[in-house]
């Protein structure tokens, strides 16, 4: 039995682990078998961050929380959470290897996961030139023609990083105006190895074993077209990861978990959400940073209010 179970080792769920640590409140962090440190774990520079004025890599950065999170106690375990009972006093968090923790509260920070297009190839050519992860994968489309879709700060940070290796990247988008900070349009715009295509859908992932290319629709005069591709990258946004809570706790009409006014309360007294699952809006390491104290701090009133049976039992 556990005072705190925290899921998710991301900005918000490390935070969460050093601000309960700090309070004495031995936390039990699930950091996931194969997504362990969350979306900074698969990134390159970190240059928002304050406190490294020079940037940080991302995976770095994550190491440290880690670090943080464990030198106050934060105990950290590197396997999945399978199933989540949250309703009662005591709440239970089964792992994939079968193991079953109880606690009085649970931090619930497992972010968001990719998007997808949802176009035919799609799943087809997953891992045979589709891509979500440019710092996974880029290494293998050095001197390659290929493309990102879309048009927000992902895709123009996967693309520039992207010219690292292929010979020429495009990036399609659906719309006229980039929805990326100006910092990383103008670093995209300027690199002579990027061309943007606005206004335009990919409607197929054509290939045989690999990527060969895209169906494109341009969405002002509905014309069709096809660029040749060996890779194709898609930085559309994400969706928060919710699966797990489903049935239990109360969402927003946007897909995330409603709270009680700016704090991390949910409708399950006891249960706490910080990080992307319930903020649609910003979704910045920093913020999930922040994230994760309001509810280990909003943890640690509630636990100070109803101590385990454990303590209980013992006055
Ligand atoms: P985002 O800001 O939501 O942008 C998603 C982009 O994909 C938009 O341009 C959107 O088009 C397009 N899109 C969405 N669904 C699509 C679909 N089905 N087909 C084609 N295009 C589609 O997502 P993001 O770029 O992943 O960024 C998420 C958050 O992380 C943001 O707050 C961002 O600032 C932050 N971030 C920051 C950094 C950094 O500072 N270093 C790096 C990466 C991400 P529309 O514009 O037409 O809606």
């Amino acid at each position: 039995m556990r005072q705190i179970i925290i899921i998710g080792s991301g900005p918000a769920g490390y935070t969460a682990g050093i601000y309960a640590a700090r309070a004495n409140l031995n936390p039990l962090l699930i950091a996931s078998s194969v997504e362990a440190g969350g979306d900074l774990a698969t990134t390159t520079d970190v240059e928002n961050f304050p406190g490294f004025p020079d940037g940080i890599l991302g995976p770095d950065l994550m190491v440290m929380m880690q670090a943080q999170a464990e030198r106050f106690g934060t105990e950290v375990i590197f396997d999945d959470v399978v199933n989540l009972k949250l309703d009662g006093d005591v709440k239970q968090v089964t792992l994939g290897n079968g193991d079953v923790y109880e606690a009085t509260a649970v931090i619930f920070a497992t972010g968001s996961a990719y998007r997808k297009l949802g176009v035919p190839g799609e799943d087809q050519f997953s891992g045979h030139g589709v891509s979500w992860c440019a710092t996974c994968d880029g290494f293998f489309f050095r001197n390659k023609t290929i493309a990102v879709v879309g048009g927000g700060d992902s895709a123009m940070e996967e693309a520039t990083f992207l010219t690292r290796f292929a010979d020429k990247v495009y990036v399609i988008h659906r719309g006229a105006a980039l929805r990326a900070s100006k910092t990383m349009q103008d670093r995209a715009l300027t690199n002579p190895k990027i061309e943007f295509l606005f206004n335009k859908t990919v409607e197929r992932i054509q290939g045989d074993e690999k990527v060969t290319g895209v169906e494109l629709r341009d969405t002002i005069n509905g014309t069709q077209s096809t660029l040749a591709l060996e890779g194709l990258f898609i930085a559309i946004g994400a969706d928060p990861r919710t699966h797990l809570v489903h049935g239990q706790l109360d969402f927003a009409p946007d897909g995330t978990i409603a709270v009680e006014g700016r704090s991390s309360r949910t409708n399950i007294p006891g249960v706490f959400v910080a990080g992307d699952v319930l903020d649609p809006t910003y979704r910045q390491a920093v913020t999930a940073a922040a994230s994760g104290t309001v509810a280990a701090l909003d943890a640690e009133h509630y636990l100070a209010a109803h101590p385990s049976e454990k303590e209980a039992a013992h006055g």
